[in-house]
């Protein structure tokens, strides 16, 4: 599968935290001669890069050297990395190739079964679903991608799985050109990384890439409720299942019955689902789909659904600390997700809101935290843009930083009600990433 022309030069691979790394050691272990660079110069990076082979790796930490990039024989793009940066931008200029990192592992798995799942939001929760249903039915079946790990680990492991589903972000469909996934989830579409993208439009058109190869073979699973879903999917060949929590669909919430049904039949009672929220009603029918279309059989796709515990910072339960629960959904990092969030409570809350503005207008919050929400707290970049959105029609506070915006909570919240760690925004501004936010907000919680 490697071009000779990959050979007689070398790759770069652009980015090295854990895909570049693991993209320069499965192609140096295909004798092709690599150039890593990456922009950040830790001590951990530093001796992590040492592991790669020497002869064949060459590597800078701190820039990217452009002109070498500009003259290799093809570039490997790490997640995460903007398809519009300076490193990449001059290798399309010279019509050098550029493919994801997603690409070269798709190529180098053609035996697999590869199921892509993309959206909005929703990705890693349903990837874990649908990962988990796979695997309670028997199947040789492992998950990839931006959960953690990445699909080129998996290439250069002894033994390929027959399966994969893989969490794909618009960036990495960006530079895919001959991934053609089995079986294709979109999870929904929403206003998101505005701060990155031109508009909406470029957004969507990356998101649309899933379709790219598609013939009569594939199956396309889509939310059926998001008219822009659909419409994406419009021309796209193959096989169409969609999920819908308003109407039937082939996987549908029947909200009288309080049930989860496939087709005609009932899978899973809503409370033996321990998912909070609709939308995750939404992702666990996604994730049914995905696993019949795989040949999962019924009893195996439920017994999956209801062993299904929250994945940590989207919606998990921290502790109840004098009859006040504390939930973490610190991944919530735009509008769209936190929306869904507050939907999803049931009892009088607080919600966390801030971090680093990305574009969006919250407005939306207002409605969805209808009479439940009794004070939104905001905190860093984005505090000012929150109170102004929203400082009119709900109660909302600024807290000067993190620390302060918990007390701020724990002291407006009421008794049997909810703190909600909810941002709608990117952590940059404060933490490293989402996940370091949600680490220092558990921590609060518990030692309060
Ligand atoms: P992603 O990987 O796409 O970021 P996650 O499964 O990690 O998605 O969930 C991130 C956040 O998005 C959650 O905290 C939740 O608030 C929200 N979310 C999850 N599933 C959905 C959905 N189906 N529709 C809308 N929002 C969702």
């Amino acid at each position: 599968m490697i071009p000779e022309k990959w050979r007689r030069g070398e790759v770069a691979v652009v980015g090295l935290a854990r895909s570049g790394l693991a993209a320069a050691r499965w192609l140096t272990s295909q004798d092709v001669k690599v150039y890593a660079s990456d922009i950040s110069e830790t001590s951990e990076l530093r001796s992590r890069v040492q592991q790669l082979d020497a002869d064949l790796v060459a590597v800078d930490l701190g820039y990217h050297d452009i002109s070498r990039i500009g003259q290799a024989s093809a570039v490997v793009v790490s997640p995460g990395i903007d398809p519009d940066a300076a490193c990449v931008r001059v290798a399309r200029e010279n019509d050098v190739e550029v493919i994801a990192e997603l690409e070269l592992a798709a190529r180098a798995m053609h035996d697999t079964k590869l199921v892509i799942v993309t959206g909005t939001n929703g990705k890693t929760t349903t990837v874990a679903l649908a990962g988990s249903i796979l695997s309670t039915g028997g199947l040789d079946s492992s998950v990839a991608g931006n959960i953690g790990r990445p699909l080129i680990e998996l290439a250069s492991g002894n033994s390929i799985p027959d399966w994969v589903v893989v969490e794909a972000s618009s960036f990495q469909l960006h530079d895919c050109h001959e991934l053609a996934p089995v079986v294709g989830v979109l999870t929904n579409l929403f206003p998101d990384h505005l701060d990155r993208y031109a508009d909406l439009d470029s957004y969507y058109a990356d998101k649309k890439r899933i379709f790219q190869n598609a013939d009569s073979q594939s199956i396309w699973i889509l939310n059926g409720d998001q008219p822009a879903v659909t419409d994406l999917a419009a021309r796209a060949p193959g096989d169409r299942l969609s999920w819908s929590l308003v109407g039937r669909a082939d996987a549908w919430y029947d909200r009288v019955g309080k049930q989860l049904m496939l087709g005609e039949a009932k899978l899973v009672e809503r409370r033996d689902v321990q998912l909070l929220g609709d939308h995750n009603v939404a992702n666990c029918l996604a994730a049914a789909l995905t696993g019949q279309a795989a040949g999962v059989a019924r009893d195996n796709i439920a017994e999956a659904i209801a062993g299904f515990a929250p994945l940590p910072h989207r919606l998990e339960l921290v502790g109840t600390i004098g009859g006040v629960l504390w939930i973490n959904d610190s991944k919530a990092t735009n509008v769209a997700s936190t929306r869904v969030a507050f939907e999803s409570m049931d009892r009088p809350f607080v919600a966390l809101v801030g971090g680093r503005h990305k574009g969006e207008p919250y407005d939306p919050l207002a409605q969805a935290g209808g009479t439940m929400c009794k004070a939104v707290v905001t905190f860093g970049e984005a505090s000012g843009v929150v109170l102004e959105d929203l400082g009119a029609v709900m109660w909302v506070t600024v807290a000067g930083n993190f620390n302060e915006a918990f007390e701020a909570a724990r002291d407006l919240s009421e008794p049997d009600g909810i703190v909600l760690l909810s941002p709608a925004c990117s952590s940059f501004d404060m933490f490293e990433n989402y996940e370091q936010r949600g680490e220092r907000f558990r921590d609060l919680v518990l030692n309060q």
